[in-house]
């Protein structure tokens, strides 16, 4: 038995046969022509692959899609076909020369500042194979699997999980790689277990009959011994029975005995968890907490977020996703954010704080407004508190739709724009901040409490008021209810409060169709809403 640890990349547990997938170097002994015709063959190389990258690209959905077409484009790539015609032009075959140029450009992207940029070396490098595998007549598929099983390698290309069939790759674990790069999204979203940055030699040790991939604990077990794999068949099972069972009421609409019916979302926080959520039975992301695309404290590009967002869409497979802008502050600190505000939680945090520092707010408005061009994507800025908030929050709104349209970006100009009511001030003003524009309603009862009853969510002492002392609550909540209906305009209740089922049959009792809570909950929720008759009297708490 020989155990390697490794990073998770894409959380889960399986066990099968370890199969080696080899991305093979330049052909060298085909002998090297007249630069005239070398440079002639690569640039029909490029043309089949660009047309292959294309055809992935057509079958791809969401993220994928786009990174197929990124390829393409990095086969154009001026720099890179520069340093390519030099090799050929002093005498290097055309396969040989297209490798050395992409291991240089892929350096040069690795040595970039930005992770994210960085991340992309190995796309270039994927795209670049691609071509070389064409010179050398090598196949584009080489793994034909016939049984299902986990594949290792010392990097695991987007293409090789998208050309190999699903069913087939039970998990992955690479030498190198990262948890932020294209395929280990890619494994996210397929629900693919997965480690990256796994050491030592588990390489050397070719294809192995038996393995457990155990990528929540970050652990690959080559030849695992009896005991380790019982306990893994036991856990396999274990997790497979709950599914079952959790499965045969996630899939049923949530209606009342009297025929109401409740949508019901999950809060969430990235692709993952979106995808588990759907799995236990949401309808869709009620709120996603931006700001986890914020790793180690540091600001995530554009790009990145824009990729980040598509990741949740596909997560969510077409259902709705309401993302919230970065609310940063109080209890999520980020560093050089107001760290040493005098009382965190009536300092600077939401959409006051993305207001003091506009570039970061326009970057995530035009990733957000990018994203929404791809999915049923709404946006819901936290923490306003009046009008005056909404109306300025909105100027970085129609700045951010300005830039994209002078940049001739794709975007969803109709996205719709909600505001998160999380202060009693909102909850009491909100007729103004319908009337100023505001198109949807997400009331957070983990703030609304805080704020209205002056207790700490942090503070365990105050449990009380999070969960039966909350009548105020309700109240606001009411006043809410009251200024959305004539307008039509939907209202959601999100928050751990809403997640409790008693609390969560008072709100529907009281007029929300809508509840977003943390995925764990929601069957509890659902089981709970499925025996209530709203046309009875209701039981005493
Ligand atoms: C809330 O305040 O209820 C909410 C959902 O937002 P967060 O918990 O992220 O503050
Ligand atoms: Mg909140």
């Amino acid at each position: 038995m020989w155990i390697y640890q490794g990073a998770k990349a894409s959380p889960g547990l399986v066990m099968g046969p370890v199969r080696r997938l080899e991305h093979g170097g330049a052909g060298l002994e085909r002998v090297v022509q007249a630069p005239g015709r070398e440079q002639a063959l690569l640039n029909a190389a490029v043309v089949l692959a660009k047309d292959e990258l294309r055809q992935l690209e057509d079958a791809a959905e969401g993220t994928d899609k786009d990174i197929f077409l990124f390829q393409q484009l990095m086969l154009d790539d001026p720099s890179l076909n520069q340093e390519i015609a030099g090799y050929i032009a002093a005498g290097a075959g055309a396969a040989p020369a297209m490798e050395r140029a992409a291991r240089i450009c892929a350096g040069r992207i690795e040595a970039a500042e930005d992770e994210y940029i960085r991340l992309r070396a190995v796309d270039v490098l994927d795209a670049c194979r691609r071509v070389v595998d064409i010179l050398d007549g090598r196949p584009r598929n080489p793994l034909r699997l016939d049984t299902p099983s986990i594949l290792v390698s010392e990097n695991i290309y987007p293409s090789d999980i998208v050309s190999i069939d699903r069913g087939m790759i039970l998990g992955l674990a690479s030498a190198g790689g990262s948890a932020q790069s294209h395929a280990a999204i890619i494994a996210r979203t397929m629900g693919i277990p997965a480690l990256v940055q796994v050491e030592g030699d588990f390489l050397d040790r070719g294809s192995v009959a038996g393995a457990v991939l155990d990528a929540d604990n970050g652990r690959l077990i080559l030849e695992p011994d009896e005991a380790v794999r019982k306990d893994a068949q036991r856990r396999i099972v274990g997790a497979s029975i709950l599914k079952k069972r959790l499965a045969v009421l996630a899939g049923e609409p949530c209606f009342t005995k009297d025929g109401t019916r409740v949508e019901l979302l999950a809060s969430c926080s990235g692709p993952e968890d979106v995808e588990l959520a759907i799995e236990a039975g949401a309808e869709g992301v009620g709120l996603l907490r931006s700001e986890f695309v914020i790793t180690q404290g540091r600001m995530p590009s554009e790009e990145e977020q824009y990729y980040f967002y598509l990741g949740c869409l596909q997560a969510a497979g077409g259902r709705p996703v309401t993302v919230r802008t970065f609310d940063i502050g109080a209890d999520g600190p980020v560093p050089g954010f107001e760290e040493d505000a005098p009382n965190p939680a009536l300092g600077m945090r939401g959409v006051r704080m993305s207001m003091l520092h506009p570039q970061l707010f326009h970057e995530q408005l035009c990733a957000l407004l990018r994203a929404s061009a791809h999915g049923s994507l709404r946006i819901a800025l936290p923490m306003v508190s009046c009008p005056e908030d909404w109306r300025m929050a909105m100027e970085h709104v129609k700045k951010a739709r300005r830039d994209l349209r002078r940049r001739g970006a794709v975007f969803n100009g109709d996205t719709e724009i909600g505001c998160m009511v999380e202060v009693p001030s909102a909850a009491v003003l909100t007729a103004e901040i319908l009337a100023a524009g505001c198109q949807f309603v997400v009331v957070g009862t983990n703030d609304l409490i805080q704020y209205t009853y002056a207790a700490d969510r942090l503070d365990g002492r105050f449990a009380a008021y999070f969960d039966g002392r909350c009548a105020a609550v309700h109240r606001l909540v009411d006043l809410v209810l009251a200024a959305a209906a004539p307008l039509a305009v939907p209202v959601s209740v999100c928050g751990l409060h809403a997640g409790s089922p008693n609390q969560a049959v008072r709100y529907v009792r009281q007029g929300v169709r809508c509840i977003s809570t943390e995925a764990a909950s929601l069957l509890a929720v659902k089981a709970r809403l499925l025996e209530e008759d709203l046309t009875a009297p209701p039981a005493a708490d």
